[in-house]
Parts: structure tokens; sequence; C-alpha cells
């Protein structure tokens, strides 16, 4: 018997596998080879960060094939618009990125299995059998489940899509002559279309179409995603896969969970698919290690993926929409709020805590565990329970003792500049402060 099975030896995979062997869980990973091609794909800085964090920079380099230098969007308006703007994200190898990243969890003394799994059973105490390989002859026994296994399992209640069923084609032009790390991002009628330029001259197209404009040829909706300068080279249709934007019925279970297109497989056009794998990498291994070494804290471990779930997929099917039903929009970013984009028309000292502006106890991330920490809940959004890592009710209590913003601000000393900005103007935003003289009106 071990601790964990983790089916699926993608990047959520991978990490979730490698985090649970660093909290000291016999773990094994069992993996089918990707069926994955291997197309470039775009890693945001703040998953560049997230990579650092675990350790895993090493991985990167090793998978990286060229920098975003430039990002062209080109809207169905035929408007253009963002040219040069430097990103600081990276395009890597996704068959590099996944090899390395096993080879990183195995070197951290990860079991790794290389077969395919069929559905796993649950046995009368609550541990899992796995069967491996085409006869299902070799089983796994495991005390906690993960479930990694991509965007398509059917496994412990399906994945729901959320709008049309979607494909992507991709294709690969050679002597492009564009400078290596060029993205072009575009909508036109019948699809949106993702490229981009990397070193050795060649520019790789993915385009997205519903499943039902399949009837084209895909060569022909290929050519129809280039940029205008490479327009004279003949492209080669490399392959398609699905693409379709998919929420799973359920992310946690009893002894099981999952985690990374398992759990949510957001539109493409996001580009945060490899985000949502490590993250709730990151987050599974601490909700494992909540229910497996603090029995009495496994509902506040079950109700923070809960959360999480619903949260995430909340936003993401918010963020599409948006994007599909706007004819300039870029794609899909969370924009923060810029911190003087709000003018103040009464001076700080005015501005004291609304009633409104109530902690309550919520499922938190700390460390390692899920615990219950004071949060500031807002209506359909996510608590916040930290600021740049400082919990919310030390930043909170000379407020919640009647002093004025402006003397909160002054003991705010532990956070940098800018983030005592972005607080404040998220507790204006959300109605978190009111003026002095309403108080004593109302
Ligand atoms: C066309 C396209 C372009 C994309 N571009 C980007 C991008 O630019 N940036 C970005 O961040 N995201 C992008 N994404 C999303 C990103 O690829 C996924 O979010 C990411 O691969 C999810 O990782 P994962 O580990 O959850 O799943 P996967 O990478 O799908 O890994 C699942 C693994 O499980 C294995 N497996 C499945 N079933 C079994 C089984 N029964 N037994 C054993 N093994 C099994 C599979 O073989 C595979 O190795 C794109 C997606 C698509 C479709």
């Amino acid at each position: 018997m071990i601790d964990i099975c983790v089916i699926g030896g993608g990047p959520a995979g991978a990490i979730a596998a490698l985090e649970l062997m660093r909290f000291g869980y016999r773990t094994k990973l069992v993996s089918l080879p990707s069926r994955h091609r291997d197309w470039p794909e775009a890693v945001s800085p703040q998953l560049l960060i997230m990579l650092d964090r675990l350790g895993l920079s090493g991985v990167l380099a090793h998978s990286v094939h060229t920098e975003i230098t430039e990002k062209r969007v080109k809207w169905r308006s035929g408007k253009e618009s963002g040219k040069s703007l430097s990103l600081g994200g990276k395009i890597i190898s996704r068959d590099r990125f996944d090899r390395a990243l096993v080879v990183a969890a195995i070197a951290a003394g990860v079991d790794y299995v290389n077969g395919a799994a069929g559905p796993p059973t649950q046995q009368s105490d609550g541990t899992w059998q796995i069967p491996i390989g085409a006869d299902g002859q070799v089983k796994v026994c495991a005390r906690f489940l993960v479930i990694a296994t991509g965007r398509r399992n059917g496994w412990f209640g399906s994945t729901i899509a959320q709008g049309a069923r979607s494909i992507a084609l991709y294709g690969i032009m050679r002597n492009c002559e564009m400078p290596a790390g060029t993205m072009v991002v575009g909508t036109a009628d019948t699809h949106w279309y993702w490229g981009v330029s990397l070193p050795q001259d060649t520019y790789h197209a993915l385009t997205f179409v519903g499943a039902k404009r399949l009837s084209e040829a895909p060569i022909a909706l290929l050519e129809r995603s280039l940029p205008p300068d490479t327009k004279s080279r003949p492209i080669t249709f490399n392959g398609a896969a699905d693409a379709t934007f998919r929420v799973a019925r359920r992310a946690i279970g009893q002894g099981w969970l999952r985690v990374g297109d398992a759990f949510i497989a957001p539109d493409p056009l996001s580009s945060s698919g490899l985000y949502i794998a490590v993250l709730t990498a990151i987050q599974s291994a601490r909700v494992i290690n909540t229910i497996l070494r603090r029995p009495s804290d496994v509902l506040t471990a079950e109700t923070f993926y809960k959360n999480t779930h619903r949260e995430m997929a909340a936003h993401f099917v918010a963020a599409t929409a948006s994007f599909y039903l706007s004819e300039e929009s870029g794609p899909v970013a969370k924009v923060e709020p810029s911190a003087n984009s709000h003018e103040l028309s009464f001076p700080l000292s005015d501005l004291i805590l609304s009633p409104s502006a109530k902690l309550h106890l919520v499922p938190t991330l700390t460390n390692d565990f899920v615990v219950m920490a004071p949060g500031l809940v807002r209506s359909n959004k996510p608590p916040v329970v930290f600021v740049d890592g400082i919990p919310v009710d030390r930043l909170l209590a000379p407020l919640q003792a009647g002093g004025s913003l402006a003397s909160a601000v002054s003991e705010w000393i532990e956070l940098a500049i800018p983030s005592r900005l972005r607080f404040v103007q998220f507790l204006l935003e959300n109605a978190f402060l009111i003026e002095k003289r309403k108080k004593r009106n109302s």
C-alpha cells in the first residue's frame, strides 16, 4: 500500500506528485506517454515566478524555445494593436517541459510507472485499487487518488463542456523570416488563432474552430490565420486536438481529487491552462496533506478546494464569454486595478471602516496546510485573507479599533508602498470604507 497514486503525468500530475513527495508521502505517478502534440505554448510571467518558487526554474530553462519579444493582436474589425509590446513571458516546448517535470519528480523520489491506468475502485476501508496496463493485471493500492488525466477524463462525475465544442488545428510554416518570439493573436468571423515564430525561421500556427466547421480543409483554415508578412510560404498541417472549455462536475470527493485540465480545462485563448495546472497541483498537495495529517480539518480542506473550483470556474466562464461577445476585446487577462486610477475626493483621515467590512473565518492555504483564517468576504468573489502575505486582519486592526485610514496606512510598514495603494483601492472599490460624516449621519 502506498500513500498516494497520481494518474496522469502532464504538468499538473508531475508537480502534484513532486509536492506530495516533498511532504513525505510515498507517491506513485502513473502515466501514459502524453498524446500531446509538441506545439509551443505560452508561459506567463506569473507562472514563471511560481515555477521558480517551486525550485523548477531548471526545468523551464531546459524547455524554453524563446522569449516573447513582440505581440501582435488583430481584431475582427481589421484593427491591429499591441505591436512590440514586451511581455516578459516565454514560449516553451511542451514535450521537453513535461519530460523534465517527470524527471524532477523521479529525482525527488516519486515512483514513476509508464502505463495506462484503468478506472480506480474504492475498497470498503476507503483505500483505492488502480488497475494498470492493457490487461489490468497489475494493481496499485493507495490511500488517496489524484486525477490528473487531462481534459477528457470521465471518472468521478465527468466534465461539462462550456459552450460549443472547439478543435485546435496545428500547422508549421518554414522559412517564415519573422524575428523569433513574435506572437500573433487574432479573431476572424469563423475562428480565432494564435501563432508564434521560433528560432530556425519556423512559424507555428494554431487555429481554433467550432467542431461544426471541420468540413472546411484544415490547410485552408490555417492559411486564413497567418499574419500578412508570412503568407507567401506553404504551411503544413501537423495535427488537431480537442480545445473545448470544460469544467469538472466535482473537484474533490472522499479519498480523491482532480487537478489541472481534469479540474478546469480553460479555453486556450486564455493561455491559462498551465497556470491552472501548476496552481491546482500546489493547492491539491496542501489539501491532501491536511486531510491525511489533520483529520479534524478534513471538512475545511475539502471546502477550500470546492470554493477554489467554483470561483475559478466562475472567473473563466465570465472572462471567456466577455472575450467572445466583444468585437475588440483582447485575450483574457486579469487586470489588476491600477493604484492611482481611483481619484480620492476626500482626505484619508476622513475615511473609516464601513460596518459592511466584516471578517469571517474562511478555509485558506497557509504554508503546508489548509486552515480557517479571517478573511474579508465579498459577494461572488474570493475572500481576501492575505495582502502580499500579510494577514488582512492584521492590516485592518487599526481601522477596527476606530482609527482612520490615514492612521492605518501609517501602520502598514510591512507592506510595500504600491501594495498599500492597491489595498486602499480594493477597500474603496468594495465599499469597505466610508466617510466619517456619513457614519455619524447614519
Ligand atoms: C491547442 C491548445 C493550446 C494551448 N496553449 C496553451 C498556452 O499557450 N498556454 C497555456 O498555459 N496553456 C495552453 N493550453 C492548455 C494546456 O495545454 C493544458 O492546460 C495543460 O496541458 C494541462 O495540463 P494537465 O497536466 O492537466 O493535462 P495534460 O497535459 O493533458 O496531461 C495529462 C496526462 O495524463 C495522461 N493520461 C490520461 N489518461 C491516462 C490514464 N488513464 N492513465 C495514465 N495516464 C493517463 C496523458 O497521457 C497525459 O500525459 C493549450 C491547450 C490546447 C488544447
